[in-house]
């Protein structure tokens, strides 16, 4: 399962050999989510420590937020849960949007591949997402103009989405990936996704090796759901990326599977694809946790990690398609902690301690 990369490298904190990266645990499963981690790591010799920051969800100030914000500027990359808005103040708004805009992590990218014994929808998906990750309706420009009417703005810029469609094709060509297509609604939003489009085949003028199409939203969901191997490389605006990624994900397993990671030119951000809190399961040993090993694998790749990245996502696999050892999310008995341990068994087998 290797992961498709980034081309640029991103500056990271690293202090005697090991790295030091910011864990936001989160609500929900994120907090045991990030013990699993942690005791991945600690079991596998893996040189990373954690700086770990709890973002308290009813607080209506933002301290916590801008500790970790700085937390992550200082050692330029972070793994996550996601972080819960529970303020009734309408100033306060998602610290998940609010860390993806403070630190311009302007592209999303979601490699989702199937395992081979996981029961899903379709065998064999390989698609790789690039989501706008800070503009479009995640503007947060909302107002009540008069008493019952609402508007909500949603921007689309020229700089954006132009080092997104670069960083799309960028993406296709380092991971010899053939096609890359742009997913829009631009014969309803002609201005703001008619921009995101002709950007995107502008761009793919400078890449003639590698085939552009484009497919409006509502046709695309169909087409996932019907023939999700007609896509490779898939660009999108923030929105539509939240629902096609969530779409993919539930093909090949659901929520508890495929990492996420945010990408900025100074920062990057690793977490679960699907950006789940998953309270209604949280302490219940039953949260699939593959997906934050996923991102703990893809930050180690991040970091130059390698070797120890290749341990994780080894042992992932052979839990998954050989020992079978299943969460209920993917109709097994197996408990979070079964799944760790065996993940943990194959970690100190391959390779052992540092
Ligand atoms: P919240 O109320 O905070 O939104 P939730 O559990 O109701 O939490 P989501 O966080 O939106 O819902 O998650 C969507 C679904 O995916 C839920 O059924 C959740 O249990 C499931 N889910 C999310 N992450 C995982 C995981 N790691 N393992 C298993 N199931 C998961």
């Amino acid at each position: 399962h290797p992961q498709a990369q980034r081309p640029v490298g991103l500056p990271r904190a690293r202090y005697g050999g090991r790295n030091a990266v910011t864990m936001l645990p989160g609500g929900g499963i994120g907090p045991e989510l990030m013990d699993y981690v942690k005791e991945v790591f600690l079991e596998g010799g893996i040189p990373v420590d954690f700086e770990t920051i709890q973002i308290d969800p009813k607080s209506d100030n933002n301290d916590d937020l801008e500790y970790a914000i700085m937390s992550i500027r200082r050692n330029g990359v972070c793994i996550k849960g996601n972080i819960e808005t529970q303020s009734l103040d309408s100033a306060i708004i998602s610290r998940n949007v609010a860390i993806r805009n403070e630190l311009d992590l302007f592209m999303n990218v979601i490699h989702v591949q199937s395992y081979n014994n996981i029961r899903s929808r379709h065998k064999n998906v390989d698609v790789i997402v690039v989501r706008q990750n800070t503009e479009g309706e995640y503007a947060m420009l909302e107002h009540e103009s008069v008493k019952g009417v609402v508007e909500s703005m949603k921007v689309i810029t020229k700089t954006n989405s132009t080092r997104l469609a670069r960083n799309a094709f960028e993406l296709a060509k380092n991971n010899g990936r053939s096609k890359v297509t742009a997913i829009h609604k631009a014969n309803i939003m002609k201005l703001s996704d008619g921009l995101f489009l002709e950007t995107c085949k502008n761009m793919s003028l400078n890449y003639p090796d590698i085939k552009f199409d484009h497919m409006i939203i509502d046709n695309c969901c169909m087409q996932l759901v019907s023939n999700p191997h007609q896509f490779d490389v898939m660009v999108m605006p923030n929105l539509y990326g939240s629902i096609v990624s969530n779409v993919i994900c539930g093909l090949v397993g659901g929520a508890g599977i495929i990492s996420g990671k945010n990408y900025g030119d100074h920062y990057a951000v690793f977490e679960p694809g699907t950006r789940n809190t998953g309270s209604s399961i949280a302490g219940t040993n039953t949260a699939n946790p593959i997906a934050m090993l996923n991102a703990s694998a893809d930050m180690l790749e991040h970091l130059g990690h390698r070797v120890h990245c290749d341990k994780i996502r080894t042992a992932i696999s052979k839990t998954l398609n050989e020992d079978m050892v299943h969460t209920p999310d993917l109709n097994g008995t197996a408990k979070s902690s079964d799944v760790v341990q065996n993940i943990i068994k194959y970690v100190k087998s391959i390779g052992g301690r540092i």
